[in-house]
């Protein structure tokens, strides 16, 4: 207790708050009851942790199950978890609303009429069970496991179903990535191999943010807090957005550059540490792999001559680059056609090569750095300044701030511009390559790779990789692609790329989540092409009805994962549990199923998924059986206690010592805290020296890479790391020699940063081979007099795409979607705040009112994506969803509001005090597919034409054709250099690219015949 007599909190969080009961007294903890003021009313709690399922961040949330009524009365931060540290935002103490939400799902439904009918009946989980594990059995039996495909939006666990998915056999994970993401992703993986940053803005002198951190973005409540202790302490926040965020309020400079522009400036910044000899030179030479650049330099860039001051390809300006770049398909090993035949043939011998030839090419350290001067000086501040419509004095004093930082600029790039315009990767690229250049690279105060601040427990059961390649979700015209292309699931069935008999949609809603949703509605209402679409879902979606059956899943609290994300240099633990049955089972009761303790009968997926599991191979006949099986009991099915418990007591170094000091298993341990911190400080990894028990009959090639015969080291932390060949004759690349001592690296090819990516220009993209500015599908240049770029990718701090729709408390706080708009573009156009504007894309339209403000950048448009949830009968959020009437005829489809939201009778009296009747307009509707031919992200920017709404316009109305989405799509996949053309050695991807589940090594071949 302090002098005021309040309680202080000392645990994994180190900050001192009054807020938070000890931890000794979460069995009994009392608060007055603030309903009963000014009576003082004492209430008792027992105090359950568990983690927020509302965004990625894996917060922790403790709740407060009250002792008589055994209902949970609040939820608010646990400070065990060291990531969030007792802090939450909006959205998860409103995972109280979500729990007691009237509307949702309580029982397994199946179709009564045809898919979309709106029609349902109740069936049992045993029916449910039985019906598809005989399906899926059927169709491993009968080879066709290329049918069976799990499509995850929100994954929160690291792996488990993965893992369900290998055990079948099966490559049919899909995820929502290469719409949210991948973008990002990709330009950290060309530089680190690893994916995403881990800042540390905390300790950090200056942070340079292109996302909105304060408000979303990745890890946002815990990076947030994290920000605002680097400012606290006199960090210099810089922030580029097109939009006044949240964020860019906090900011000492503001830059709202025009959309696609950012790694021009990005560039300029790094121009002007080059040519002034302020970056980090020591790091340079020993991490960056310039060696390899200046062996290749002849064709990938400079064409072998620095004097001419290049920056692309062209040897002119930097290169025009949109996205349709014309090139010429050549024979790969012919060397005598074209810059890129001759290129391929000099990656294959410098393969091959351990000769003179290259000793000979190695040069120095001092030629790299004069050429790199040559290859950045045209990033002038002033180019700069024209591409993105910023003060050129303006980018100067921010690359001079940014000069300052030293080893201590974290940086974060995050959705933003790198998942709204074709080669947002480069923009991440750019934005690290300040950090590589300053050497502020897992350094205090500066960026490090994810997955040294990450810690996935080794499983009890590991299945093998699956034996085959699911060209649906991995097709081969985008070799490089990040993550899986489900956003064009709809064109690749069209296509007549196969079917699939068993469809899993799971926390993912792609009608209303993706672009152009009426074509996933034309592919999901196909039986033909989609079999049996299964909906796991705690909450009616715009895709749930589609499916035939619905099968209600647990929310946050109501369901079991565990996560580690990179929140900051540490390694930590959370655990999502459901609460009531951890607090039945502290209280001494058996709970073996946790339908026991949810209500209704909404079950938790992990349970779910060893259940079906063990009917589709009750006999074990398959080999599948073996991997849900309990060690325990064999021959009996695993339970989640046995699974955690496992995990727990053998694969979390520190936990069990720690249990048993406060004398409890470790499973008792994260039941009772929620949370374990593994390590601090995790620091320096690439500077590990590689201890000799692993150099055994070691090689090394002329660039340094050491390879190695001794086994990798078994270790516990099975988090995702890309995997770089080893050499011919079979040794595993361990690491890479630096003025003379072997260093662990980077898990990139090289071992090193790669400023050059042999990969991209290996795989037909060596104009990009080294940090490139590309103009965008949307730059000046691509767009017509009339048209205006739409930003529509933000999110709303209170909100989160489909899942906080019945959040009552979050729902009165924001339920529209206006599109923000200048005032000297209002003007021009003759529209005020409120007035109906149609917004034309390129295959249709939607309507909405204007929001007239100075908080955007001029001539741009932007609107939040949140918004405009529909149904089309009774069922669904009736909160935030408009109920509509969907017209269809032929290709034109058309969504017209009927009403919106409106006071309504319910188990919760709050549903009567709806006053609000707007929820909003569906824009992502009239986007078609963008996929971006090298990361293959969606690119969310629209190319649009903005008007006042015509007399027979309504708020909310959408017309599309999807025979132009057709048209789109088509267009943007002629972009591609696919693996058959493409691939330097036969296989469909680079093996070392990190994807989740990845196949066995022999599946990565190429057809002879492709698909
Ligand atoms: S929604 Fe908010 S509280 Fe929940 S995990 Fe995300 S940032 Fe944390």
């Amino acid at each position: 207790m302090t002098k005021n007599n309040e309680t202080s909190y000392p645990g994994p969080s180190r900050i001192h708050l009054s807020a938070f009961p000890p931890k000794e007294r979460w069995d009994d903890w009392t608060e007055l009851d603030s309903q009963a003021w000014p009576k003082r009313k004492e209430r008792r709690y027992q105090l359950v942790p568990t983690t927020c399922f509302n965004c990625e961040s894996a917060c922790g949330l403790l709740a407060y199950i009250d002792k008589d009524t055994n209902k949970i009365q609040k939820f608010e931060g646990n400070p065990e978890n060291p990531g969030s540290r007792g802090r939450n935002c909006a959205k998860g103490p409103a995972t109280l609303n979500q729990i007691t939400d009237p509307d949702r799902i309580l029982y397994p439904l199946k179709r009564a009429g045809k898919r979309g009918e709106g029609k349902w009946e109740r069936v049992s989980w045993d029916e449910v069970l039985d019906d598809i594990a005989s399906r899926i059995r059927k169709a491993i039996v009968e080879d066709r496991r290329d049918e069976i495909m799990y499509h995850v939006g929100r994954p929160g666990e690291d792996g488990f179903t993965e893992r369900i998915l290998a055990a079948w056999g099966v490559d049919g994970h899909n995820s929502h990535t290469n719409i949210c993401s991948s973008g990002a992703r990709e330009g950290y993986q060309l530089w680190m191999g690893l994916d995403r940053p881990s800042p540390d803005h905390a300790n950090a002198k200056v942070i340079l943010l292109i996302s909105a951190h304060l408000e979303s973005g990745h890890y946002f409540n815990p990076h947030a807090q994290r920000v605002m202790d680097g400012k606290a302490s006199g960090a210099k926040l810089i922030v580029f957005d097109t939009r006044l965020s949240n964020t860019a309020t906090h900011a000492d400079y503001f830059i709202a550059p025009y959309p696609g522009s950012e790694a021009a400036i990005l560039l300029a910044i790094a121009n002007y540490l080059i040519q002034n000899g302020l970056y980090n030179r020591e790091f340079v030479r020993r991490w960056w792999n310039w060696e390899e650049y200046l062996e290749q330099r002849p064709e990938v860039g400079d064409q072998g001559s620095e004097d001419k001051h290049d920056v692309s390809v062209s040897g002119q300006e930097p290169r025009s680059g949109e996205i349709f770049i014309e090139t010429e398909k050549t024979n790969e090993l012919d060397s005598n056609k074209t810059t890129r035949s001759i290129n391929m043939s000099r990656l294959r011998r410098e393969e091959n090569a351990t000769t003179s030839q290259n000793n000979e090419q190695k040069q120095t350290f001092k030629e790299f750095e004069r050429v790199l001067k040559g290859l950045y000086s045209q990033y002038t501040f002033e180019f700069a300044a024209k591409e993105s419509g910023v003060d050129a004095k303006t980018i100067e004093e921010i690359a001079k701030l940014v000069a300052t930082a030293g080893t201590k600029l974290s940086s974060h790039n995050w959705r933003s511009v790198t998942s709204g315009v074709s080669h947002g990767w480069s923009v991440a690229r750019a934005l690290f390559m300040l950090n590589a250049l300053l050497g502020a690279v897992a350094t205090e105060g500066g960026v490090f790779p994810n997955a040294w601040n990450k810690f996935v427990p080794k499983p009890i059961h590991t299945p093998p990789h699956p034996k085959m390649w699911g060209e649906k979700n991995w097709p081969q015209e985008f070799p490089l692609s990040m993550h899986e292309m489900s956003f064009l699931l709809p064109h690749l069935l069209k296509d007549g790329r196969g079917k699939l008999d068993v469809y899993f949609t799971r926390v993912y809603n792609p009608v209303w989540t993706n672009p152009d949703g009426f074509s996933w509605i034309e592919a999901l209402t196909d039986e033909n092409l989609i079999g049996c679409h299964v909906a796991l879902t705690p909450v009616w979606n715009e895709t749930s009805y589609f499916a035939d059956y619905i099968l209600p899943m647990g929310l946050g609290p109501e369901r079991h994962d565990i996560h580690s994300y990179e929140t900051h240099d540490s390694q930590w633990l959370g655990f999502r549990q459901p609460v009531m049955r951890a607090a039945r089972q502290r209280n001494g009761d058996d709970v073996n199923d946790t339908r026991e303790v949810n209500p209704g009968e909404v079950w938790e997926e992990n349970e779910f998924w060893m259940e079906l599991t063990w009917r589709i191979d009750r006999d074990g006949s398959l080999g599948i059986r073996q991997f849900v099986e309990s060690r325990q009991r064999p021959g009996e099915r695993l339970g989640v206690d046995e699974y955690y418990g496992w995990i727990f007591e053998n694969s979390v170094p520190g936990l069990p010592e720690k249990a048993a000091a406060e004398n409890l298993t470790p499973l008792e341990f994260m039941r009772r805290y929620g949370a374990f911190e593994i390590a601090k400080k995790i620091g320096a990894i690439h500077e590990q020296t590689v201890a000799t028990e692993e150099l055994e009959d070691i090689r090394e090639d002329d660039v340094g890479r050491v390879f190695t015969r001794a086994a990798k080291p078994a270790s516990l932390n099975v988090v995702p790391i890309p995997s770089p060949d080893g050499d011919a004759e079979g040794r595993r690349l361990v690491g890479v020699r630096i003025d003379g001592e072997i260093k662990r690296g980077f898990p990139t090819p090289s071992g090193r940063l790669e400023f050059f990516s042999k990969t991209l220009a290996a795989w037909g993209w060596h104009e990009y081979a080294i940090p490139t500015y590309i103009k965008s599908h949307v730059h000046p240049d691509n767009l017509e007099k009339d048209q205006t770029i739409l930003i529509s990718t933000f999110r709303l701090p209170v909100q989160i795409h489909t899942r906080s729709a019945n959040a009552k408390w979050l729902n009165e706080i924001a339920h529209t979607n206006p599109l923000w708009l200048h005032t000297s573009h209002a003007a021009r156009l003759g529209v005020r705040t409120g007035d109906l504007v149609r917004v034309e894309t390129e295959i249709g339209y939607f309507v909405v009112r204007a929001w007239v403000t100075e908080g955007i950048k001029p001539g741009i448009v932007a609107c939040s994506h949140h918004m405009g949830r529909w149904k089309t009968h009774e069922n669904g959020q009736k909160q935030m969803m408009a109920t509509v009437r969907l017209d269809h005829e032929g290709d034109q489809w058309g969504l017209k509001r009927e009403s919106g939201a409106g006071p309504y009778e319910s188990s919760d009296a709050d549903t009567l005090r709806i006053w609000w009747n707007d929820v909003g307009v569906h824009q992502n509707l009239t986007f078609p597919v963008h996929p971006d031919p090298i990361s293959g992200m969606h690119c969310w920017h629209q190319a649009v034409r903005v008007r006042p709404a015509e007399a027979t316009d309504n708020y909310g109305d959408i017309h599309v054709d999807t025979a132009k989405s057709r048209e789109v799509y088509k267009k943007w996949l002629a972009q591609t250099r696919p693996a058959v053309e493409y691939s330097p050695n036969g296989e469909r991807r680079p093996y070392w690219m990190l994807r989740p589940l990845k196949p066995a090594r022999e599946f990565y071949k190429l057809p002879s015949q492709p698909k």
